[in-house]
């Protein structure tokens, strides 16, 4: 029987991003900087992973408590070996299964993860200029191989993709229109996320950081939108169509439109951590339990526990809440 778990400020749980791996085949600037996650860099070991079995089986304890949908995350989640196989043991009715990648490996993977039950995936891409995406990267990686991944997962059904571009400005505010001209052409929706203050390591700071009523302007601009209602409590992106029909476009601002009212995320690292904000500074261990036997009862009341508990709400505070050392988005899973 499914309860309807709500925390402190009446947010229901509903969605948990799960990172499948710290691991990443980019060095995104704003995600994974090269800088601190160079050579020396110890990831996590694979012994200390959740196997496939105790991811599955968190999900089916959070299902009763009101989960809706799962988002498979990383690092890159692509990089876990097999990871077709969980979404196999995942994928069931009244679960909505998505993936966010950097979509290098779907042209390998797609079809198989398709076949296995995922139903969307959401594709990050900063620009269509491969020296400016290159920057981004840090890795040499050029358009073309991301945009052949984002094909590859329409071919096996699993689009319309999502594209997400994070904005930073001085780095890639000139690429946001001509992106925006592509997934108007291809029927792709375009989320543009502000440049947030992840983890530490990102070199964040507000004149970086280009508003989403900014970008919003100079789209209208170009091509006149209008607000679209939000499909469910919770959405992430706020939602704008173009007048022409030509699709959609999403703005994800957590620095300059907090949404922390109607956030209704949990969060599970690749070792069995969990936490209840994206900003979070330290998490709980689910993994010492799991290992350690406990029963169903005994994990249900530590996941009802923690999420009642749960009084997060960073983005509305940012600034003024106590700045202990936040975990790394690549970590956390985004
Ligand atoms: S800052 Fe934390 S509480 Fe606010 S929306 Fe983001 S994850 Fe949710």
């Amino acid at each position: 029987m499914t309860t309807t778990l709500t925390d402190s400020l009446e947010r229901p749980l509903r969605d948990l991003r799960i990172s499948l791996t710290d691991r990443c085949n980019f060095r995104c600037s704003y995600c994974m900087p090269a800088e601190t996650f160079g050579k020396g860099y110890r990831f996590l070991p694979r012994k200390e992973l959740l196997s496939f079995e105790e991811i599955t089986r968190v999900v089916g304890l959070l299902q009763e408590l009101g989960l809706q949908k799962v988002r498979l995350t990383g690092g890159e989640p692509l990089l876990r070996h097999d990871c077709s196989t969980l979404v196999g043991m995942l994928a069931r009715p009244g679960l909505d299964l998505a993936m966010t990648s950097n979509g290098l490996l779907l042209p390998r993977h797609a079809e198989q993860l398709k076949r296995q039950g995922l139903q969307r995936v959401t594709v990050s891409l900063d620009s269509l200029r491969d020296e400016v995406f290159q920057r981004i990267n840090d890795v040499g990686v050029p358009v073309s191989h991301v945009l052949e991944g984002i094909r590859a997962a329409e071919e096996a059904g699993l689009g319309p993709v999502k594209i997400n571009m994070v904005v930073k400005r001085g780095l890639n505010e000139e690429d946001l229109l001509p992106l925006a001209e592509h997934c108007r052409e291809t029927g792709r929706t375009l989320r543009f996320i502000e440049f947030m203050d992840v983890g530490n390591s990102n070199g964040w700071n507000r004149e970086s950081v280009v508003p989403s009523a900014e970008i919003l302007e100079r789209l209208q601009k170009r091509w006149p939108l209008e607000a679209v209602g939000a499909a469910y409590r919770g959405e992430v992106a706020r939602r704008w169509k173009y007048r022409d029909g030509a699709g959609e476009i999403g703005l994800i601002s957590s620095v300059s439109q907090a949404f922390c009212g109607d956030c209704t995320r949990l969060r599970l690292s690749a070792e069995g951590v969990l936490y209840t904000c994206l900003f979070a500074t330290r998490g709980s261990n689910l993994k010492t339990p799991l290992r350690a036997g406990a029963d169903d009862g005994k994990l249900r009341e530590l996941l009802q526990g923690l999420w009642s508990r749960r009084s997060d709400r960073y983005s509305e505070r940012r600034g003024s809440a106590g700045q202990g050392q936040r975990i790394e988005m690549s970590y956390i899973g985004g």
